[in-house]
């Protein structure tokens, strides 16, 4: 059996430190779904299209990648898609409380799947979207912490906005 492992999240916009993410589990799963939330609550900066379009550039090199917007309940679109496992991120401390509650809360909602923890590189475990956001509008280089495009994406939004 395939295992398929989903890993959501809003991802605005796609950052280095979960394209790290991405590669340790396709060392361990067959297929990664990235499904994205659109988040409507969150008044995400990149659109949904937006944010797709800049997942799948930044994971092009990889077949068993795939990315998807998903609405509504998790647990129910893993079990759409055959997924055994919901791919979540650790960066700190911080991160643990609200992981925590989400991952027994979808244990109760279906015990076959599993939550998953990774951490990534120490490098990108102070990394976050909205940080990456913030510096960008300011005019500030975040090379290295994004995908080139992520941050061709972030400098022509920027722009525009002070145009
Ligand atoms: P959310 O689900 O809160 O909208 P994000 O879209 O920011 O979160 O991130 C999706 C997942 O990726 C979460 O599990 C988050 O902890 C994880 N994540 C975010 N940034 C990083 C990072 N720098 N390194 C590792 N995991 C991360």
């Amino acid at each position: 059996m395939k295992k398929i492992a989903i890993y959501p999240g809003t991802f605005d916009p796609f950052t280095n430190g979960h394209f790290d993410l991405v590669k340790r589990a396709i060392c361990i799963f067959d297929e990664v779904i990235i499904a994205v939330a659109p988040s409507g609550r969150k008044h995400p900066l990149f659109d949904i299209q937006e944010r797709l379009n800049l997942i799948k550039a930044s994971n092009k090199e990889f077949k068993n990648v795939k990315v998807e917007a998903f609405t509504g309940l998790l647990v129910a679109y893993v079990k759409k898609k055959k997924g055994i496992a919901i791919l979540r991120g650790l960066r700190a401390v911080s991160d643990f409380e609200y992981e925590l509650q989400m991952a027994h809360m979808n244990r109760r909602l279906n015990t076959d799947i599993e939550t998953v923890f990774m951490m990534p590189s120490e490098e990108y475990s102070f990394l976050t979207s909205s940080i990456v956001k913030e510096v960008a509008s300011f005019g500030g280089s975040v090379k290295g912490l994004v995908p080139d495009e992520v941050e061709k994406a972030l400098n022509d939004k920027f722009k525009k906005t002070k145009d």
